[in-house]
């Protein structure tokens, strides 16, 4: 691991983005400064990834410690549900990991204070600190990758909901009858919206005989149909691809508007994976809200990409366990 600049004697945290096909630890300051960066695989064995997870802090308290730094705190972002009291995982589907107690392990293996969080609401978080949203007590940090999902802060705060499940965006129905998400129900947004589920749109255009760039583009990256992929076709100006975008552009619209609509947000950052085609699906999702949109909110909310990238989830967790530090020794 590479430190971008002299860190002897600074008091810095580690936060980790455990994410279904890679874990990213970062270095960073108070101000959300990055000095150092490590990423590796996940691995697809769920047993694995405790192990892996110690072997990454390991790694990098290592090479903190050898440069003269202190890590004061350890932040972990999860795609799953946390309680936030006791830092279990008590489940992450996409992981397969139920009832860890990651922040016991943690803390057991290192002594160093650890906080674990929703991936979603860490980046929210981050966003909302220092990316994005800085300024805004009221957003929505939309997450569209292999799921979507919602970290919502209102009144400044991260919403965490009665048992910590909230933000479940993707499974707002949108349709009656629609594809079949992965929660059992019909005509989720996640169904219709999310990384997959364009590649899935995508994939039956193409095996139904609709001529696209993306079957060439494929067959030359031996790939799958992936959101860089559609979104390189559609800079070519391939058809299928600016009408799955447009598609998509307008469930998401369609229900960012209820949500706008519902809780009063002044703006709504698009992250995750889909959102790195940048204004080729954040421009069209702007246009169609205001359709969706009741009258007063027209003109005064603002649709941003999220300015951290896809640093704002490991961003965001090492900015909560600093909160979380303070709180305790307060
Ligand atoms: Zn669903």
């Amino acid at each position: 691991m590479n430190f971008n600049m002299d860190v002897s004697n600074h008091d810095l945290m580690i936060g980790l983005d455990l994410g279904g096909t890679k874990i990213l630890g970062l270095v960073v300051d108070r101000n959300a400064q990055v000095y150092a960066r490590i990423q590796v695989p996940t691995p697809r064995v769920s047993e694995q990834i405790e192990n892996q997870v110690l072997s990454v802090l390991r790694e990098m308290l290592e090479s903190c410690s050898s440069k003269g730094a202190r890590i004061i705190a350890i932040g972990i972002g999860i795609p799953g549900y946390v309680n936030p009291e006791t830092g279990v995982v008590i489940g992450a589907g996409n992981l397969g990991i139920e009832n860890l107690p990651l922040r016991k392990i943690v803390f057991d293996s290192f002594s160093i204070q650890t906080h674990v969080v929703h991936d979603v609401r860490a980046a929210a978080l981050g966003e909302t600190m220092f990316g994005a949203g800085r300024g805004k007590n009221y957003l929505g940090y939309v997450n569209i990758g292999t799921g979507i999902s919602v970290g919502l802060v209102l009144d400044g705060k991260i919403y965490n909901g009665a048992a910590s499940r909230a933000g479940e965006f993707g499974h707002i129905r949108i349709t009656k009858d629609g594809p079949l998400c992965s929660c059992g129900s019909r005509g989720c947004l996640e169904a219709l919206a999310s990384g997959p589920a364009v590649a899935g749109r995508i994939n039956n255009a193409i095996l139904n005989g609709r001529k696209s760039l993306i079957t060439d583009l494929i067959a030359n990256d031996g790939a799958e149909v992936k959101g860089e992929i559609v979104a390189e076709a559609a800079k070519l100006g391939d058809q299928l691809a600016l009408d799955v975008i447009d598609e998509t552009a307008e469930y998401l619209a369609l229900s960012i508007g209820s949500l706008i609509n519902v809780l009063d947000l002044e703006s709504i950052i698009i992250g995750g994976g889909l959102a790195n085609m940048g204004d080729l699906l954040i421009s069209p999702i702007r246009n169609k809200l205001a359709k969706y949109l009741l009258a007063e909110y027209k003109d005064n909310v603002s649709v941003l990409p999220a300015e951290l990238g896809s640093d704002s989830g490991a961003i965001g967790a090492a900015i909560a366990s600093c909160i979380e530090l303070g709180q305790q020794t307060n």
